[in-house]
């Protein structure tokens, strides 16, 4: 086995993987001189190591010896020591952050006779007996396994007895007779003492800290930011200081920026006399940080300086934790801090003009989710919504929903499809589902670090805390504040709107507006007039210089076109055509299937001509001087005609009364129903049987392409063949199309070469894409199509029936219709990718399924080499960034260098 355990001074923020987050960021500060308390990390190895064994390696009872006898030497004493006890922490710290998810125990080393010795050297009785039965329950609840509410009843009950409601009226006799109740706890529900060997507290705290990596709600938490299930965490053993030995002490929560809207300045929660456990938790009402200034001056400007050093040394926005035991500042966490979306692009460019990171770097820390958020709708105009309260912007966005009050209700309405806010005092780790089901958040009490702050921001999800004027009662499921007209009480199922920018809560539903990015992207708005929508211009632009990526839009009309090439999009990349046989068109669809001659069909075929001509023009024109891939018509014909069971049960309840037109058209119903229509008559199927209806469509590509020269235009239409198995389907379909256009450059007088190329989204297409290549001037890769047949999965059905136990089970961490399946879907792009090119080097690549559209797929297929990307209009912006990081990225190894 490797070293298994690190001193903090071995370490480096760039340990991640191995010290975790966490431990790689106290060996960084220890490094960099900061008053951090002395400790240790039992590395990401030993924690996996006993995840797959069941047991610690063999090694690390010796390792873990010899730095604590290091540590105790360092600190002029030993853990547990009945005179001067050394007491420790033992921390969770993975990798990636996991707020609150994983399991943390404090004062390890406390014990009956240690606490005495405690309360000596503190001159504190009080502070060491409840040090001790915090402890306990902490021990109790985490390692033991006893339901956490056994230990509150218990304090709960002391608090009657003495008839008080608060905490702090609990003297030092009250808290060793919790001592002694939470032994017979223990005792009871283990049928062991609470052991007194300080080592054994500490070896079995660190196995309930590497256990908690496979608790419910981390996993939960691990899917939900996609975090991989295998990285496991590290333990930090950690020095105790202690935050509440007195006014004089306290702990504290800070940010270098604003992470809500990276503003620059002093942001953060103070709380004077107690541990850094009741800060994250939002349990007790915080003060801002500068009120630190007033209380410990000191300390105050100390912490000041660190926060800049850590900017300068990060060079970008830290989050901070630390605590002031009697006028002592200690660090004990600090992080490059999670922020909005909009914080993000601010940052990155407020970085820039610092001179701290180059562009690059600014366009790697940001990404495309983040930009997607930026696009949301806003509230818009609110000067007549009934206004509840305002209170702490915790995170951004607009949310409309009725209120729900507990985790269960929201999770339960939510998947009958009702938009619910979640309404909660405070959250708490147990509350993820609910929080995850939610279309927002408002709570009660906490600041911007309390547990709903801090998740909701990660999610990117809408939360609105501190709402202190409201008093809140899950147990009745409501919620009052006083509103000018008397109480205003808010039941559940009642509908409100919460403005995670502003604070504001609305009864009743508030209309949203566009964003002001998305305003930008339309070209309403000069990016000089607005931060935010400057840095993303700053950043985009980048983004469009560095992409080799092309980008363009899925789009069937020429209103969607146009927004499309507003949003930066170099063509078109999917127009379907089905749509425009619906609507009154199906009439046409109808009589051509039905038609019992060629000269029924013909006339048909010749309605539907024009119609079809028109569609094209508009769009042509929109994307005038642009590529333009139009695919010829696609789904099974029976989505054109009336529904089976309907039509039956019509022809059926007139009886003899029926008219002929309803009958033969049932009988083709019939005749054309099929049990797996996705896997039927479709695509290039349906274009070689139905006679003349592929043909009438390249005809009607032709013609408006030629009206649009005419008219001075300079369109670029490409047709593309869908569903493609065999290079001779292709080969059929592409002879006719090639006829049709030299008839029509004949019969126009309007000549020029347009590309047939075809869509690979069936396995075979691609397993044999050089021989398809051959037919091909274009491939476009039909994701969608190639993930249903690749897998077997029915894309209109498996997301809604089974996904979510397929993702719970971790058989994917999402769905492969959202992000493209490198592996298996991601191999065959690939193997297609290369044998076309090999076969035809001026191939043209691109994609056209979902995928396209997806920050991670995005940057799939820039490495797959492909030449575009296409998506739909509101995603080109997204698809841009992401090409542009895929370079960025590429070049540091694929992550950014703080
Ligand atoms: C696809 O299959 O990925 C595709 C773009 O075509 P459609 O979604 O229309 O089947
Ligand atoms: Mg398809």
């Amino acid at each position: 086995m490797p070293k298994l355990v690190y001193d903090f001074i071995e370490g480096n923020k760039d340990m991640k993987d191995l010290l975790g987050g966490k431990g790689a960021n106290l060996a960084e500060m220890t490094n960099l001189g900061l008053p951090v308390p002395p400790g240790f990390i039992i590395s990401t190895d030993a924690c996996r190591h006993y995840l797959a064994e069941g047991i610690v390696p063999a090694g690390l009872a010796a390792e873990v010896t010899e730095h604590l006898r290091r540590l105790e030497q360092e600190m002029g004493r030993s853990l547990g020591d009945s005179g001067d006890p050394l007491l420790v922490s033992v921390r969770s710290g993975a990798k990636f952050s996991m707020p609150g998810m994983m399991e943390t125990v404090l004062n390890i080393g406390l014990s009956d006779a240690s606490v005495q010795g405690l309360a000596k050297q503190a001159g504190n009785d009080r502070f060491a007996w409840d040090s001790y039965r915090r402890l306990i329950q902490m021990f109790g609840k985490t390692v033991l396994d006893i339901e956490g509410h056994e230990f509150e009843h218990a304090i709960d009950e002391a608090k009657r007895a003495k008839g008080t409601k608060n905490d702090l009226d609990l003297d030092a006799d009250d808290m060793k007779a919790l001592v002694d109740t939470f032994k017979q706890i223990v005792k009871t529900r283990t049928g062991s003492d609470f052991p007194q060997d300080p080592r054994e507290q500490m070896d079995m705290a660190v196995n309930a800290v590497f256990d908690s990596w496979n608790a419910d709600r981390a996993i939960l938490y691990r899917r939900q930011e996609r975090i991989p299930s295998d990285l496991g965490t590290a333990v930090n053993v950690v020095t105790m200081v202690f935050g509440n030995l007195g006014p004089d002490s306290g702990t504290g929560v800070a940010f270098t920026r604003d992470p809500g809207s990276g503003q620059q300045g002093v942001y953060g929660d103070y709380l004077q006399n107690a541990q850094g456990e009741d800060v994250v938790a939002g349990i007790r009402n915080t003060v801002p940080l500068q009120e630190l200034e007033k209380l410990d001056p000191a300390s105050y400007g100390e912490l000041m300086q660190i926060m800049q050093t850590l900017e300068n040394h990060y060079r970008d926005l830290c989050d901070i934790e630390f605590t002031i035991e009697r006028g002592k500042l200690w660090m004990l966490q600090t992080r490059v801090g999670k922020r909005t979306a909009g914080a993000a692009f601010r940052i990155a460019v407020q970085l820039v003009d610092q001179a701290l990171i180059d562009i690059d770097e600014a366009l790697r820390r940001v990404d495309g989710a983040q930009l997607a958020q930026l696009m949301f709708p806003r509230f818009g105009d609110t000067a007549g919504a009934a206004l509840i309260t305002k209170a702490i912007s915790a995170s951004p966005g607009a949310a409309v929903g009725k209120a729900v009050f507990d985790s269960a209700t929201a999770v339960e309405r939510a998947e009958r499809g009702e938009d619910v806010i979640l309404v909660r005092r405070e959250t708490n780790p147990d509350d993820l589902h609910g929080m995850i089901a939610a279309r927002g958040i408002l709570t009660s009490r906490g600041g911007k670090t309390s547990h709903a702050a801090v998740v909701a921001r990660g999610m990117g999800k809408t939360c609105v805390c501190g709402a202190d004027q409201l008093e809140v009662n899950v147990a009745a499921g409501q919620f009052a504040a006083a509103g000018k007209d008397g109480q205003l009480v808010v039941r559940q199922g009642d509908v409100i709107s919460i403005d995670g920018t502003s604070g504001a809560v609305y009864l009743g539903e508030v209309p949203v507006v566009a964003s002001p990015v998305v305003e930008y992207f339309e070209g309403n708005l000069d990016p000089a007039a607005d931060e935010l929508v400057s840095a993303v211009h700053r950043i985009m632009t980048h983004a469009d210089k560095r992409r080799r990526l092309g980008v363009r839009a899925n789009s069937d009309t020429g209103e969607d076109s146009a927004r499309a090439v507003r949003f930066g999009a170099q063509g078109i990349g999917l127009t379907r055509t089905e749509h425009m046989f619906l609507g009154e068109r199906r009439q046409l669809v109808e009589r051509l299937i039905l038609a019992d001659s060629d000269d029924g069909r013909k006339a048909a075929l010749a309605e539907l001509e024009p119609l079809q001509r028109g569609d094209f023009v508009e769009i042509l024109e929109a994307m005038d001087g642009l590529p333009v891939t139009i695919r010829l018509l696609d789904p099974p014909l029976h989505e054109f005609l009336p529904d089976l069971t309907e039509l039956s049960v019509k022809v059926a309840l007139a009886g003899d009364k029926a008219t002929e037109k309803d009958k033969k058209l049932l009988e083709e119903v019939r005749r054309l129903h099929e049990q797996n229509p996705m896997l039927g008559l479709r695509g290039v199927r349906l274009g070689l049987v139905i006679p003349g209806l592929y043909a009438m469509q390249v005809r009607a590509i032709a013609h408006a392409a030629a009206d649009r020269i005419k008219a001075g235009g300079n369109p670029h239409p490409e047709i593309m063949i869908p569903l493609v198995g065999a290079v001779q389907e292709l080969e059929a379909a592409r002879d006719e199309a090639e006829k049709v256009l030299a008839e029509v450059a004949a019969e126009t007088g309007v000549s020029g070469h347009t590309l047939i190329g075809t869509m690979i989204e069936v396995p075979r297409a691609a397993l044999t894409a050089g021989q398809i290549a051959q037919a091909a001037e274009f491939f476009s890769f039909g994701t969608n199509d190639l993930t249903q047949m690749g897998w077997g999965f029915s894309r209109d059905d498996v997301e809604g029936a089974f996904f979510g136990r397929y993702i719970e089970m971790g058989i994917f961490g999402v769905s492969p219709f959202e992000t493209l399946d490198a592996e298996g879907i991601g191999r065959l792009v690939e193997i297609a990718t290369t044998e076309g090119r090999a076969t035809r080097p001026d191939l043209k690549v691109g994609v056209c399924g979902e995928h396209g559209g997806d920050p991670e797929s995005v940057r799939f297929f820039h490495h797959a080499g492909l030449d575009y990307v296409s998506c739909s209009p509101f995603r080109v912006p997204v698809a841009r960034l992401e090409a542009g990081r895929a370079v960025a990225l590429e070049e540091t190894g694929g992550s950014d260098s703080r």
